[in-house]
């Protein structure tokens, strides 16, 4: 017997910045704060967005 593992609903892997999974209600895509949403750091892709230049955090309504 196989167990399927959870899965995000996007199929995107977490990335170290990020605070909530994509698709988590009451979160949101933000700039990241490393490299400012450029996606590079000193010359290499950033490791807080892998390079996405965008990180998911709550973003709450209450
Ligand atoms: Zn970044």
């Amino acid at each position: 017997m196989r167990r399927n593992p959870p899965s995000p609903p996007t199929g995107r892997p977490l990335n170290p910045g990020d605070e909530q999974r994509p698709g988590t209600p009451q979160t949101g895509e933000t700039l990241c704060w490393d490299c400012k949403g450029s996606g590079r750091l000193s010359g290499r892709s950033c490791p807080t967005c892998q390079g996405s230049g965008r990180v998911v955090v709550s973003v709450g309504d209450a």
